[in-house]
């Protein structure tokens, strides 16, 4: 590897999706300008690598910002104007134009049709050679401070020396990495706390007990005044599943508060209302034929799977319909819509894993991803107080971020 020249054009801190993003896009718009990755460990993009489970969900089949925005918990409203800018369908055209074709899955979620992240971390480093940026490994940024030219100087370790090299244009493209951070806050910029996002629910109970993979399709969970539906997964700790995930990441910031101990309400039927499912088990009690079946022997819903009936009946013990008495049906209907769990911590979503927290957005011009406060200072990415739900959501963020502070600092 040659030797680190000492002034660039753009450096960008971060050899991540954002990182990646945006300098090939700075170096494609411009190539008279001199750019420069620095990245930390042994190897780019690792966290594309590891990405949903080794394929890579990339983005999300949603092409609509203002629909789009709804699935972040934390930045949806900034983020309104830079998707009119940069969107999934940009980032599904991005790739396309370099041979990279992305297949949606019924959920919505965009995977490379090869199914390998290998594939997406391939044609962001090539793009990147082909635009002539220069990536450093094993490259940390120690320290970072602004020159009496308007520029940058960074002290950086490379191979346990400290180098000292200047830019003209500083991105921080530094994921949820703290000593980064520590160094955005010393240019003045504010830093919402970091908590976890994206987390299974630990839930001990035995309504739920040994059903580990049982699944239900469309569940509705709420907690502390939040809401959020969709298919619900029972695990050997507890609940997960899109619906939970979801649920988790509205609610990072109250259960972090909370220690991750609190309520959870959920509806295994849904939207029914109570007196809809009263109403169904009343006309199973009533109807002639089932007088002497054993309710635990037939789920009266289709989309509740026996297992699932049967603890959930289990207080009316080995009872025939004809013998429940209004009261226990009462309790039945209140179970199915309106269960109560204890969430008593929380779990890794194994597939996803993200934090909220970050630099402060009302700090950062989303038309550019440029500081507020430090003139030629960009910012893309996890780095930022944005998070998505789980689903591709978080890449977009960082394609589009980067994306936007690539045009900008070209
Ligand atoms: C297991 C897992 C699976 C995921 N799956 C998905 C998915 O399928 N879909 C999705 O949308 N999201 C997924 N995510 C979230 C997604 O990976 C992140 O939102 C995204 O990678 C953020 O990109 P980024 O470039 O901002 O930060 P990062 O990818 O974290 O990159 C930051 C880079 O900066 C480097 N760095 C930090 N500080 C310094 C420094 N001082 N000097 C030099 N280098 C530095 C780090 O080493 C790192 O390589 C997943 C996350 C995890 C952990």
């Amino acid at each position: 590897m040659s030797k680190l020249s000492p002034i660039w054009d753009v450096i960008i801190i971060g050899g991540g999706a954002a990182g990646f993003f945006a300098a090939i896009r700075t170096a494609e718009q411009n190539p008279n300008l001199r750019v420069l990755i620095l990245e930390k460990a042994s190897q780019t993009l690792g966290k594309v690598l590891i990405s949903g489970g080794g394929r890579c969900n990339v983005t999300h089949a949603c092409f609509e910002p203002a629909k789009l925005i709804s699935y972040y918990p934390r930045g949806g409203n900034e983020l309104r104007g830079a998707f009119s800018r940069y969107q999934p369908k940009d980032t599904v055209e991005w790739f396309g134009e370099r041979n990279v074709k992305l297949k949606t899955e019924s959920d919505g979620r965009m995977f490379p049709i090869t199914d390998d992240s290998n594939t997406i971390a391939n044609c962001l480093r090539d793009a990147a050679k082909e635009a002539q940026v220069r990536v450093e490994l094993g490259a940390s940024v120690l320290g970072v401070e602004k020159t009496p030219q308007g520029g940058f100087k960074l002290e950086i370790m490379k191979e346990a020396q400290k180098v000292f090299i200047q830019t003209k244009k500083l991105m921080f493209a530094t994921g949820g990495d703290r000593k980064s951070q520590s160094l955005i806050q010393k240019f003045g910029h504010t830093i919402m706390p970091q908590v976890p996002s994206l987390f299974t629910f630990n839930i001990k109970d035995k309504r739920i007990h040994d059903l580990a993979g049982v699944a239900v399709e469309d569940v509705t969970v709420k907690m502390d005044g939040l809401t959020a539906r969709g298919p619900l997964l029972v695990t050997h700790w507890g609940m997960s599943g899109p619906a939970v995930l979801r649920l988790s990441a509205w609610g990072a910031r109250i259960l972090f508060d909370k220690n991750y101990a609190s309520l959870l309400t959920v509806n295994w039927l849904g939207d029914y209302k109570l007196d809809s499912a009263l109403e169904i088990l009343q006309r199973n009690k009533d109807w002639h034929e089932n007088a002497r079946k054993k309710v635990s022997a037939h789920s009266a819903f289709s989309q509740i799977p026996i297992r699932l009936w049967k603890q959930l009946v289990y207080f009316i013990g080995e009872k025939n319909w004809a013998d429940v008495s209004k009261a226990e049906l009462q309790k039945l209907a209140q179970e199915l819509t309106a269960g109560e769990y204890k969430i008593q911590g929380k779990g890794q979503f194994k597939d996803e894993f993200v934090t909220c927290g970050g630099v402060s957005l009302k700090e950062v011009d989303f038309k550019t991803m440029q500081s507020r406060i430090v003139d030629g200072l960009f910012f893309g990415g996890e780095v930022l107080d944005i998070d998505g739900i789980t689903g591709g959501f978080n890449f977009q963020a960082a394609w589009t971020t980067g994306w936007l502070a690539g045009t900008a600092m070209s």
